[in-house]
């Protein structure tokens, strides 16, 4: 429990108020959190969608007729560059909840510079400061 400017947070942790000793309120860092642990779990059970269709798509590998399999064909592709797409922001946002725990949250991972608020508002999970390129 930690008290800070007269509020009281009751489920802070010591990792929360670290992240706060750089620009971010501890407000700000909690719905920061809250927003990732939302985003990782809609990501995993999109996720599993995917992983469902591409395993669908394999036995279709069996269908008769050339269209069929065409279309299997463009399906399969089109749910494995999903499935890259979601296996790279799934570590993106893991990445980014260990910075909290590590309490390096709102630091770029380049220059260590402060990453606005504003720009972890919109991408929570941005690792860079926006000067450093990626
Ligand atoms: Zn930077």
């Amino acid at each position: 429990m930690i008290v800070k400017n007269g509020k009281l947070y009751e489920h802070c942790d010591v990792a929360l108020v670290a992240c706060m000793k750089h620009h971010l309120t501890i407000d700000q860092v909690i719905e920061l959190r809250t927003e990732l642990q939302r985003q990782l779990i809609r990501l995993e059970q999109s996720m599993r969608v995917t992983e469902k269709a591409l395993q669908t798509v394999e036995l279709d590998q069996t269908a008769v007729g050339r269209l069929s399999r065409i279309d299997s064909l463009q399906n399969q592709s089109l749910s494995k560059g999903l499935r890259e797409r979601e296996v790279v922001r799934l570590s993106q946002l893991r990445e980014a909840i260990s910075r909290i725990e590590k309490e390096t949250f709102g630091l770029c991972i380049a220059c260590g510079g402060e990453i606005p608020y504003e720009r972890l508002f919109v991408v929570p999970e941005a690792p860079l400061c926006g000067e450093c390129p990626s």
